[in-house]
């Protein structure tokens, strides 16, 4: 892969960030590339490990003549940095963001965008449950889907840019629209971590099941739960408040199907559950074939590198 951008400016160096930079600076697609965080002590971590060539104290500063634009912050973050860096993009620039929601991002941001600069919003399905700018590493994206969401009519020039950029980093890319998005996300990353928050505190409350015992035969699926449940709690407070009502649909088709298996165990259904769990098992079997899981028994824990994401 060769130079996509001359200068690439980061709003925010977590998880995401820090491995766009390490698998951009893999295959060389920008020339330079600029970042800052909210806090001194992440900007001091970038400049010590040399994240990125340039760190500068502001938004304002890190977007002054940067072609690509990528917020990297929490979704509820978008709309304020937003505002902050709108007067300092440089013209035609592309502005995009990494955010777990869409629609709202879209409606946060877009105002305050200026005339002339290209606002293409995207979602890279691949994270980790860690974050910070130590987390990131290159081959995060790699064989991951990354959404890019236009908010309506783009530049096709700027569009095929940041395609090829993701491409670039390892990324098979779709487009998608921002509504579809928001839901297709709740079922496939939002409700499970809900789910998984749930199972965790549940587990917790039970006064029968001592801590102990809790983490020492935690090997069956409750494991699995608490990874997920270990997520960062800014950015997942933000996805659900701002992906409200896919949250209230899937949520809403969830207790349904919890109820229905419910009723099968009281009223000793054995048919109602054999098929139902055999239908689930196919919906599993399609994911390894597409590619998007191993079908190692650990979970490809051995890796160590865990790519579910948001
Ligand atoms: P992260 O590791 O926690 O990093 C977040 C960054 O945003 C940090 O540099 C933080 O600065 C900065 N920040 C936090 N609150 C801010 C605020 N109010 N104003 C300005 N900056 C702020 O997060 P991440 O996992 O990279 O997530 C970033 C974005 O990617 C989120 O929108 C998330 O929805 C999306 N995403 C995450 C995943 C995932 O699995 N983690 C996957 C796909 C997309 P400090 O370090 O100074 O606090």
């Amino acid at each position: 892969m060769s130079q996509i951008y001359d200068r690439v400016a980061y709003i925010g160096l977590g998880l995401i960030a820090s491995s766009m930079i390490h698998a951009g600076r893999r295959a060389g697609l920008q020339r330079v590339i600029a970042g800052t965080a909210r806090s001194a002590g992440t900007r001091a971590i970038a400049r010590q490990d040399g994240l990125c060539d340039i760190v500068t104290e502001t938004a304002a500063e890190a977007v002054a003549d940067a072609d690509l634009v990528v917020l990297c912050v929490p979704v509820g973050a978008m709309g304020a940095v937003a505002a902050e860096i709108g007067p300092h993009l440089k013209p035609g620039a592309t502005v995009t963001d990494v955010g777990s929601v869409k629609r709202a991002v879209i409606d946060a941001v877009g105002p305050h965008l200026p005339e002339g600069v290209n606002f293409i919003p995207a979602h890279p399905l691949a994270g980790t449950e860690h974050s910070g700018p130590r987390s990131g590493f290159a081959e995060l994206f790699d064989n991951r889907y990354t959404l890019i969401v236009p908010a309506g009519e783009v530049d096709p020039v700027a569009l095929a840019k940041l395609e090829r950029f993701w491409i670039g980093m390892g990324a098979n890319v779709e487009t998608m629209e921002p509504d579809h998005h928001d839901l297709v996300l709740m079922v496939t990353s939002h409700a499970p971590h809900l789910i998984a928050y749930t199972m965790v505190g549940v587990a917790d409350d039970l006064r029968r099941v001592t801590d102990s015992e809790v983490i020492r035969y935690s090997a069956a699926g409750f494991r699995d739960f608490t990874r997920i449940a270990a997520s960062d709690p800014t950015m997942w407070r933000d996805v659900f408040l701002n992906n409200k009502d896919a949250t209230m649909e899937i949520l809403g088709r969830f207790i349904e199907e919890l109820m229905r298996l419910q009723r099968a165990i009281r009223k000793g259904d054995g048919d109602l559950l054999f098929d139902y769990f055999t239908h689930t098992r196919a919906i599993r079997r399609g994911i390894i074939e597409a590619g998007q899981d191993t079908a190692d028994a650990d979970f490809g824990r051995g890796r160590n590198r865990d790519k579910g994401g948001a």
